[in-house]
């Protein structure tokens, strides 16, 4: 296992990170997640353009609850896997590229692991790049979203929400974890006509049967404040970190979607007045 503390900005979140907090003593993770001044990151990753609008830097944080069947950066379940980052620190990384984000009219995503799991340092960090004048972005699985008031909701321009089947049995064999609180909060987002972009991981076999993503389009359609849905085809980039963590990988068979079913696809939420891409 990889001790030695890399940098904090990342070439991309495929790289495997393990260990880097692990010598914070429990007493200050819980307080850390208590109190939001500290927060344990993957890594920064800059010049996104598929993590909401523009050009984005992105804090991938650590620490998830969901296990999903496909997750592509399985070192981000553990939270003590990433690096112990203040948020004097995580800030001055935000005001490093406050200038260049707003000129290439992007902003700052907060993307994990999911970053509910520390949810006061995400509001913090986000609070600290609106103030900057930043655009802001939760990336989050949804299902924490009860942990956040509607004033901090009100304090975050965007959420990408994914959501990964509409089928309750499938949605618990595809990530362990049970559908509700997602679609409630889901529900709360349009309820407060807070933005959203939907995200929808494409995987042959497992998430796109037909009449399932007929209904979660029919919901999303029905929202009224879904901007947009993102189709993200399968892949298996991060097949290695499984390996590397020696966890039981089950998808080495399933092959990307054809270009035929993203299309499919595509259609049944552009069917229901969505951009779809
Ligand atoms: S919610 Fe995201 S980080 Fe968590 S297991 Fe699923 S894909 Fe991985």
């Amino acid at each position: 296992m990889q001790t030695e503390q890399p940098p904090l900005e990342a070439a991309s979140p495929f790289e495997l990170r393990v260990n880097l907090g692990k010598e914070v003593p429990e007493a200050d993770v819980r307080s850390a997640l208590a109190s939001g001044d500290m927060g344990f990151l993957h890594s920064f990753t800059t010049g996104s353009t598929v993590d909401g609008p523009g050009v984005r830097l992105v804090a991938w944080t650590t620490g998830c609850h969901f296990r999903c069947l496909y997750c592509h950066n399985p070192d981000t379940w553990v939270l003590t896997n990433g690096v112990p980052v203040t948020l004097a620190k995580a800030t001055e990384q935000l005001r490093k590229y406050r200038n260049g984000l707003r000129l290439m009219g992007g902003g700052f995503t907060l993307s994990g692991g999911e970053p509910l799991m520390q949810d006061r340092f995400a509001v913090k960090v986000l609070s600290a790049a609106r103030n900057m004048g930043i655009h802001t972005a939760l990336d989050t699985n949804g299902s924490l979203g009860e942990r956040l008031s509607d004033t901090e909701l009100e304090n975050i321009d965007l959420v990408l929400l994914d959501i990964k089947s509409w089928n309750p049995e499938r949605h618990r064999h595809l990530t362990s974890a049970a559908i509700e609180p997602v679609l409630n909060f889901a529900s709360r987002l349009a309820a407060q006509r807070r933005p959203v972009w939907l995200r929808f991981v494409l995987v042959p076999g497992l998430s796109d049967n037909a009449e399932d993503i007929e209904s979660l389009a029919t919901f999303a359609g029905e929202l009224g404040n879904v901007q947009r849905v993102d189709i993200l085809p399968f892949h298996q980039m991060g097949r290695f970190k499984w390996t590397r963590l020696q966890l039981s990988y089950s998808l080495n068979d399933v092959v990307p979607p054809s270009p035929e079913l993203v299309e499919r696809v595509r259609q049944q939420f552009l069917d229901k007045g969505l951009q779809a891409y």
